[in-house]
């Protein structure tokens, strides 16, 4: 170790939270199926003795703490939070590992075949209106949880709302939430930013509201397939969130008028006016759009599809290539 490498090791208060022994021994396959800021996420094979999912696929999230001696307590504040949440809208964390040879932590989770954002990607045209429902509806049990439980996420984008086999939404990524019901720092991802989060600093703190400001935005970014003004360096978008008048979904796609009714009243500009997310449950956009975790599972699997061809495509593509390659012609 060296002075760059400094980073608070585990007290013993913290040990608790981790399962000894190596992961190295327990999970194989390892496949690479996301990666953020702090590394990436796998897919894996759990071979734990004594697991009630052994056989199957969970996700590890490889976290480094080398480096910056905050990075450890970051990563054991998101483990504390995960660790308490229990409901079915919200990515459920199994087992924590500490490999401290490598200054690296393993988060264990449930499976979920990706994101809202990938599969937004997949897809070549618009999502329906009633599969938007479906995801939005789930995300909004999640959220209610998270605040009755004194919980802001504060990141929520379809990049992180991650899609399960069954059909279900889950809220995931608690790497900025704060734990308490009011918060004043500047966090979260900019396109998705409450105005009153980027007023903080002036105008003092704000709460769980937020979370349904970004959840409009991530409305937009399924519908719509881009978040406003995606197109703007992140600082230019910042200002326009705080000095101009709340996005609307695309005037010219065939949007119901109770999705656009929904979505105002998620954006409005001063949280005390927007809805909470028990109020945003009773609204008419979902009695127009019934509960129905089968279509999600359409939607999953004609995405899974998708990609098959896609990779077939690609895998002909580079097949004929290579047959110009060896062959030498065009
Ligand atoms: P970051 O803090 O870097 O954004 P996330 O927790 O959002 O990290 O994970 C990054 C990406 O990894 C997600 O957008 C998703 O594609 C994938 N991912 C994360 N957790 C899971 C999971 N439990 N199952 C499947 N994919 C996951
Ligand atoms: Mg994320």
């Amino acid at each position: 170790m060296n002075a760059f490498t400094l980073s608070r090791g585990p007290s013993k208060e913290d040990k608790k939270y981790f399962t000894s022994g190596d992961p190295d021994t327990l999970f194989s396959d390892l496949q690479e199926i996301g990666h953020g800021a702090f590394g990436a996420v796998y897919c894996a094979l759990d071979e734990r003795p004594k697991s009630a999912t052994r056989g199957q696929n969970v996700a590890i999230k490889k976290m480094s703490y080398s480096g910056k001696s905050e990075k450890f307590t970051d990563i054991v504040h998101e483990i504390k939070l995960l660790e308490r949440l229990k409901h079915k809208n919200i990515v459920r964390l199994e087992e924590c590992f500490l490999k401290d040879k490598d200054h690296m932590v393993w988060i264990v989770m449930e499976y979920c075949l990706g994101s809202a954002s990938d599969l937004v990607d997949v897809q070549p045209g618009r999502l329906l209106e009633s599969e938007v429902a479906q995801i939005i509806r789930d995300v909004l049990h999640g959220l209610s949880y998270l605040h009755s439980n004194e919980i802001i996420h504060r990141d929520i984008k379809a990049g992180n709302i991650l899609l399960s086999e069954n059909g279900l939404a889950k809220v995931a990524d608690f790497g900025s939430a704060s734990n308490k019901s009011s918060a004043n720092s500047f966090v979260g991802s900019p396109y998705w930013m409450a105005p009153e989060v980027i007023l903080a600093m002036e105008s003092g703190r704000y709460t769980g509201a937020v979370d349904l400001w970004s959840l409009g935005i991530t409305c937009i970014e399924i519908a719509d397939r881009k978040p406003p003004m995606f197109t703007q360096n992140a600082m230019a978008a910042l200002y326009q969130i705080a000095q101009s008048d709340a996005p609307t979904l695309d005037q010219n796609a065939d949007w119901s008028h109770t999705f656009h009714s929904f979505l105002s009243c998620l954006l409005k500009k001063n949280p005390e006016e927007r809805f909470t997310a028990t109020e945003a449950l009773q609204h008419s956009w979902f009695k127009d759009n019934r509960e129905n975790p089968q279509e999600l599972v359409e939607l999953i699997d004609r995405t899974k599809r998708l990609v098959r061809e896609q990779d077939e495509k690609q895998i002909t593509m580079q097949y004929k290539k290579m047959l110009r390659i060896y062959k030498g012609g065009d």
